[in-house]
């Protein structure tokens, strides 16, 4: 059974549309050339480390940015559910418990010091966006990528945007966690020219411990997703490694994550994420609690030994991407 948060399909899947939190433009780092990357809302897992945690709830979300207020009190002015107030300090708060997400506080500030993480789109959007980096995509090998989130949990807005890019031939990637249904991962694999598959974990307790979830339901979804793929001789896996110093990056799992990689018959590379906590900062801005403390980033070396580990299996593995 699947737990952790999976979200009854909503009002925007059931009529295909989608509720995106961002989009990139000219990534480099999400998949083959250049490529626009859509962030879909969502997620089943909590990782401590998630430096995207305005993704993890499946609906639009309020951030605050204060640093940008200039206190000019248009908030107050333009909310009718008394969200937002001023104390007699002249303090300005927000209480997300009153508000209705209807973005008109975030529409009336001129510093942009409020912003809605969140709109609904349909496939047709998306396509429109897609279609305006077209040619680069096609001089750098790139195409668009389905990040999150987990744009598995907006199954049917995700698979209704896959058609529409291989309509016009556009290559595709879906970035996962593998947390779902297996007909779920199985059907974007009908479509979707590559997965960019994250394995966080080799132990199903600690897995569980920092994301919230077993790792079962993974595993067993990348071996039936990389046999699929093979039966079909059509699609690729990527596998994607954050590497957090003092929560996965032992040799003992690294080692395990090499074995399993190199056992995968669809296997394009493994991609090493050094950990970073740049998202620290977003977790402020949304009152959320950074587990993460004071872990910093691995050391170079750290990093030049984990693609050691996994190039000694034969595998391509690079870090970042
Ligand atoms: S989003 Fe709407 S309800 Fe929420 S604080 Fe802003 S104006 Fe008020
Ligand atoms: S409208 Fe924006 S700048 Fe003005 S007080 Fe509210 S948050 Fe600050």
């Amino acid at each position: 059974m699947i737990t952790g948060g999976w979200a009854e399909p909503d009002r925007g899947e059931i009529m295909n549309n989608g509720i995106i939190f961002d989009i990139k433009r000219y990534s480099i780092h999400d998949g083959p050339g250049i490529r626009t990357t859509f962030f879909l809302k969502g997620c089943p897992l909590s990782c401590w480390w998630c430096h995207n945690p305005e993704g993890m709830s499946s609906q639009p979300i309020l951030v605050r940015h204060s640093n940008r207020c200039i206190g000019c009190g248009r908030c107050i002015e333009s909310c009718s559910t008394g969200a937002w107030i001023r104390s007699t300090e002249g303090r300005l708060s927000y209480d997300r418990k009153k508000c209705t997400l209807c973005g008109k506080c975030a529409d009336a500030c001129p510093s942009a010091a409020i912003e809605m993480a969140g709109k609904e789109m349909t496939p047709g959007d998306v396509f429109l966006e897609a279609k305006k980096d077209i040619p680069f995509y096609d001089q750098s090998g790139g195409g668009v990528t389905f990040s999150g989130g987990e744009p598995l949990l907006q199954i049917r807005f995700l698979l209704a945007c896959l058609h529409k890019m291989q309509e016009e031939e556009i290559h595709t990637a879906v970035d996962t966690s593998g947390y779902c249904e297996e007909s779920t991962i199985l059907d974007a694999a009908k479509i979707a020219d590559l997965f960019l598959f994250d394995i966080k974990h080799i132990d199903p307790k600690k897995h569980e411990y920092y994301t919230g979830v077993s790792n079962h339901i993974i595993l067993s979804n990348l071996k039936k997703l990389d046999e699929t793929l093979a039966r079909r001789g059509r699609g690729r896996i990527n596998i994607r490694m954050p590497l957090i110093p003092g929560i996965n990056d032992d040799s003992e799992n690294l080692e395990a994550v090499a074995k399993l990689s190199a056992s995968l018959k669809t296997l394009s590379g493994v991609n090493i994420l050094p950990y970073h906590s740049t998202g620290e900062g977003k977790y402020r801005n949304l009152g959320m609690e950074y587990k993460m403390g004071n872990v910093l980033p691995p050391q170079d070396e750290k990093i030049a030994e984990a693609l050691d580990i996994f190039r000694s299996q034969n595998i391509e593995a690079a870090k970042g991407g």
